[in-house]
């Protein structure tokens, strides 16, 4: 058995498969995913570090399905995302995976609450109900008493907070976040990267991110290494 090729692991949620991406400027190509295989079990804290460049965001990107990759597989949670419609990818993105940002992406002039029922909106939910979920979330990330603050009478830790909110309101079965300590100071990052544990340990979310800081990149429950477009685990 052991000369067997290593078959897919049934329980893996994440299974990334020979993916490359190559992105184009006129006739200059610059490959930056090189044939990536890596896959994930449920309820991991990923973290993936890496130098600048090295195609970090571009591979998040494509598990958010922002981006598409130019070949391989890639199975979330059982949906397959290279070569899927745009009808499906819209269902994944609503229902599979919440979004954090370095810079929080919120709208200044919405308070947290708004922020946070936003996507719900968007889906259909009923105002009463967006809001009641909201009002969850935030608690659940304890903002109880920012429940009307805009974006500008907030901090950094405190926006950051309202955006894991927004990302967890539907209750998604992954969230990504892309450097989602970059913006912030080491204790507002220690309250994030604390949130982010409960998320997994807790409510059994997986969470996959993306860090410039070694002591959270050793910090998952799995630590991945990006480097030359290749996935190094640790
Ligand atoms: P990281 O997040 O690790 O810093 P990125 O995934 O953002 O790296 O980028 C990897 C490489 O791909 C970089 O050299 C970057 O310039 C290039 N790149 C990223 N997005 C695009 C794009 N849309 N068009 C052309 N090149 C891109
Ligand atoms: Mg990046």
């Amino acid at each position: 058995m052991s000369s067997k090729k290593k078959e897919s692991n049934t329980n893996s949620v994440i299974k990334i498969k020979n993916v490359n991406k190559t992105f184009y400027q006129g006739e200059f190509a610059f490959p930056v995913l090189n044939d990536i295989s890596f896959e994930i079990a449920e309820k991991k804290l990923v973290t993936l570090m890496g130098p600048s460049g090295s195609g970090k965001s571009t591979l998040l990107n494509i598990l958010s399905a922002i981006e598409s990759a130019d070949s391989g597989e890639v199975n979330v949670f059982g949906h397959q995302l290279f070569g899927a419609d745009e009808k499906e990818l819209t269902i994944y993105r609503r229902k599979t995976i919440g979004i954090v940002f370095q810079f929080f992406h919120l709208f200044p002039y919405l308070s947290a609450i708004e922020n946070v029922a936003l996507p719900l909106y968007l889906s259909g939910t009923a105002k009463k109900i967006a809001v009641s979920k909201a009002k969850e979330a935030l608690f659940h990330v304890g903002l109880k008493h920012r429940l009307e603050f805009t974006p500008k009478e907030m901090s950094g830790g405190e926006k950051q907070r309202v955006s894991i909110a927004r990302a967890l309101v539907h209750k998604p079965k992954l969230i990504l976040a892309d450097e989602p300590t970059g913006n912030l100071d080491s204790k507002s990052s220690e309250i994030i990267m604390k949130l982010f544990h409960q998320c997994v340990h807790e409510l059994g979310i997986s969470v996959f991110l993306v860090t410039h800081n070694e002591q959270i990149g050793e910090s998952g429950d799995i630590n991945l290494r990006m480097l030359d477009g290749k996935i190094q685990k640790k």
